[in-house]
């Protein structure tokens, strides 16, 4: 039976986001945790829409690197809230937070499963657009699944372009702040890619690889730094399978950098 908002009850809140509030949640009867996002549409309309597109998306996904949507609620004052599958080791920003940063074997675990989605996704013409550390979750099993979508885009068309600035200017690739220098047949997927890189990027290195240590990041800065500097460069501890898939993530031509398909063969991922 569907659940309803009158069998949960909220438990703590587990993170804010853009305009929104996460809850852990306990359904009454069954006691199974689920998490609440709940957006308030007096306080946000932008973000009640954002969740709407998230919960559109969500339905349309079956994957276990994505996470579970369990149900959608709306009030008559527009308020909307969507139910999710609960991820109890939080995000992998918080574990760097905490934990310090990964070792190549937990990054090379940590692509594998984020390839698997991001290839899943692709597959389905689904674009994340806003793939970083706070919005990939892990659970005690060390299961990372994507999740936050509100800024994802359903292509209709293959080469339906999407060069529009949502998501995290920091995580942007070149190609959508230039298309006309680094484009090539853009289509958008790539960019996710370009993500995925800067996101096991900052794991290894524990800070936002075009900044230094505790540099507070400027949205100028940043866009000069990613269009007109080399991609970053991995420390000389990191090994040539390491090297080697981080330059396949981070090839500033998009038709250059490698699809989520091929990056599943990379030698980096048999660790
Ligand atoms: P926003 O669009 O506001 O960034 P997110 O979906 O990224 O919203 O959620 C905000 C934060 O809430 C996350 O960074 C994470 O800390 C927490 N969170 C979100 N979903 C879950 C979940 N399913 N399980 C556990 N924590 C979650
Ligand atoms: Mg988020």
């Amino acid at each position: 039976a569907d659940i309803t908002l009158n069998d949960i009850e909220k438990l703590e809140v587990l993170g804010h986001g853009n305009g929104g509030t996460v809850y852990k949640v306990r359904h009454k009867r069954t006691s199974a945790i689920y998490a609440l996002k709940v957006v308030h549409n007096s306080s946000d309309p932008i973000s009640c829409r954002q969740v709407r597109r998230e919960m559109d998306i969500l339905r349309r996904t079956d994957s276990p690197y994505v996470v579970k949507l369990h149900g959608f609620f709306e009030k008559p004052s527009g308020d909307v809230a969507i139910l999710l599958e609960y991820m109890d080791l939080g995000t992998l920003d918080t574990l760097l937070k905490n934990n310090g940063t990964f070792s190549e074997s937990q990054l090379a675990a940590v692509a594998r499963q984020v390839l698997n989605g991001l290839s899943y996704l692709h597959a389905n013409k689904i674009i994340h657009r806003d793939i970083k550390p706070s919005n990939l979750l892990v659970n005690r099993d060390m299961e990372v699944k994507i999740s936050d979508f509100g800024v994802s885009k359903v292509m209709c068309r293959t080469l339906d372009a999407c060069n529009s600035y949502v998501g995290t200017c920091a995580y942007m690739s070149p190609e959508r702040f230039d298309p006309d220098r680094y484009g090539g047949n853009y289509d958008g997927y790539a960019a996710d890619i370009w993500s995925l890189g800067l996101t096991l990027f900052e794991l290894y290195v524990g800070h936002f690889p075009f900044l230094s240590e505790g540099q507070r990041p400027d949205w100028a800065t940043l866009m000069c730094a990613i269009c007109f500097s080399d991609p970053p460069n991995l420390p000389e501890s990191a090994s040539d399978e390491f090297q080697s898939f981080m330059e396949c993530c981070l090839k500033k031509e998009s038709n250059e950098r490698w699809t989520a398909a091929q990056l599943l063969t990379h030698p980096f991922l048999r660790q």
